[in-house]
């Protein structure tokens, strides 16, 4: 079956475009362990295990609430996720949506949780430096924003980190070829279910949840074609 890679990015209780309620993402997890879904990572996408139901858990941005709120919902259920962090807002605040006109400032994880939640045998991932558009700038500026997390990450926790998330889900050629000469996998904000030889490693669509997926809305993301068909 298709794998559907979720994408979160804040958990928490309150009302805004990029936070889901803590207890819609615990029934979510619940839904999906009660049916027998494994977490698998990113490397594992073509790995034609195709007897299981496996999906893929990811948070962009790094938030803070989901070290709190998301990380212990995932150890009681034995399920593993990746988080793609902005390297250069560590420990500080979402400032890069700070001209939103819904704009909401949230804190971001820093080191010491950055550290506990890869102990937990989570996943990180990078989501540039600075969180710009990568569709928009120079080449140099570009190639920096796409390769500093990687010397960040080697230098701060000693690991090797191998997959992107393109901010804003913007990216153009140029974008994708500096990102597969450094990484394995690319994940986009396109949306479908990820689907063995329709897809290639550096433009991965994911599946959307936010606070008006309700678990029936969750069931057909998860189970029909809802997602595919909306891919762009
Ligand atoms: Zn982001």
């Amino acid at each position: 079956m298709p794998i559907p890679i979720l994408m979160y990015h804040s958990i928490n209780t309150e009302k805004n475009n990029v936070s889901l309620n803590i207890d819609n993402f615990r029934k979510q997890m619940f839904f999906l362990k009660k049916n027998n879904f494994q977490t698998i990572n990113l490397n594992q996408i073509n790995n034609k295990n195709s007897n299981k139901k496996n999906f893929i858990i990811t948070f962009d941005d790094g938030y803070e609430d989901v070290y709190l709120n998301a990380l212990p919902i995932l150890k009681e259920l034995n399920f593993s996720a990746i988080c793609y962090f902005v390297t250069n807002f560590i420990g500080k605040y979402n400032f890069w949506d700070e001209n939103k006109s819904n704009y909401k400032k949230m804190k971001l994880m820093n080191l010491t949780q950055i550290k506990s939640w890869i102990h937990e045998g989570m996943q990180v991932g990078a989501h540039t430096s600075n969180h710009i558009d990568l569709s928009n700038c120079e080449y140099n500026q570009k190639k920096n924003e796409i390769i500093e997390p990687i010397f960040f990450f080697k230098k701060n926790f000693s690991i090797d980190i191998e997959n992107f998330s393109y901010p804003f889900g913007k990216f153009d050629s140029q974008t994708t070829n500096i990102v597969k000469d450094y990484y394995k996998t690319a994940v986009t904000t396109q949306r479908s279910r990820y689907k063995f030889n329709k897809f290639n490693f550096y433009n991965i669509p994911r599946v959307p949840i936010n606070n008006s997926t309700n678990l029936l809305k969750f069931w057909f993301k998860i189970y029909t074609p809802y997602e595919d068909i909306k891919f762009r």
